[in-house]
């Protein structure tokens, strides 16, 4: 993996080249993190990690996350014991203290069941179930307060990058939903880019528009927390990362993993895809 600032694609002059970065990666260690959405039984899970886990245990270079249903996390965390494969939930509720909220779970019960990460704002969440910066803001702050570490989902619809929009959309997203943290919260967060036409359609972003929306990101991290904090935060990208397409995305200077949708349900795919290098 490329470490530091470079420049691959130089625009016209007085543009910035799309792959430039003022951040340089060194202090950033990299997460592949699957993300399950509804599929699979808990046997299956099992199943899942009795292949999976010899495929990636000489993989030193990255860390490692599956979010299976929650159903399945007891499973998860029995599966990946004495791996470094760790584990998260989907989503979380944002009241952390128990209470009468049917269908809900809440992050001190992903904590308690050995999670270590929990996805908010997926653009699924955001589409069929409402989701908006401001409770991608609660979630995150409750999350953070029971000891998880949220993977915030930032991206754009075909229609918005289609119009002009990307930047704009990001914008908004990282407004509403992240800059509200404090400095001490923004720390343990990690940003994906999941551009909403690449999710699941098999349309990946090329590298370079994916490095592009990625130093949009890290520049807004900049101006509202700090260049140290910009340079310190992960930003995975997701859509359609398969084995053959992630070591383009990853050799660019602002990307620093990946959140991997159909890709993580077969053990030889996700570890295809962790064992980039
Ligand atoms: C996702 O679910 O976050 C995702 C990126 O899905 P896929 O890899 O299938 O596009």
């Amino acid at each position: 993996m490329a470490g530091g600032a470079t420049l691959l694609v130089c625009g016209a002059p007085n543009q910035t080249p799309i792959s430039a970065s003022r951040y340089h990666r060194t202090m950033r260690t990299p997460l592949m993190a699957g993300n399950w959405k509804m599929f699979k039984t808990p046997a299956e899970t099992t199943e899942f990690f009795e292949k999976f886990v010899p495929l990636v245990a000489k993989a030193d270079h990255a860390e490692i996350a599956i979010c299976p249903p929650f159903i399945n996390i007891p499973a998860a965390v029995a599966g990946a014991k004495g791996s470094k494969v760790t584990i998260g939930g989907q989503n979380c509720y944002w009241v952390n203290k128990e209470g009468a909220f049917t269908g809900e779970v809440n992050a001190p019960m992903l904590k308690a069941a050995g999670c270590t990460w929990v996805i908010i704002g997926h653009s699924e969440r955001r589409q069929f179930f409402g989701e908006t910066d401001a409770t991608v803001f609660q979630r995150t702050t409750a999350a953070l307060e029971a000891g998880i570490k949220p993977i915030v989902c930032v991206g754009e619809l075909l229609a918005e990058r289609e119009s002009g929009q990307t930047n704009e959309v990001l914008k908004t997203q990282f407004m509403g939903g992240i800059a509200p943290l404090t400095p001490e919260q923004f720390a343990q967060v990690v940003i994906a880019y999941e551009p909403v036409w690449a999710i699941g359609t098999g349309k990946v972003a090329t590298p370079e528009i994916a490095q592009d929306a990625h130093r949009v990101i890290r520049s807004l991290a900049g101006e509202k927390f700090g260049a140290e904090a910009a340079a310190a935060v992960l930003i995975l990208y997701g859509g359609s990362v398969k084995p053959d397409n992630v070591a383009g995305l990853m050799a660019q200077p602002d990307i620093d993993g990946a959140l991997v949708g159909g890709a993580s349900l077969k053990p030889e795919d996700f570890a295809g895809v962790v064992n980039f290098q």
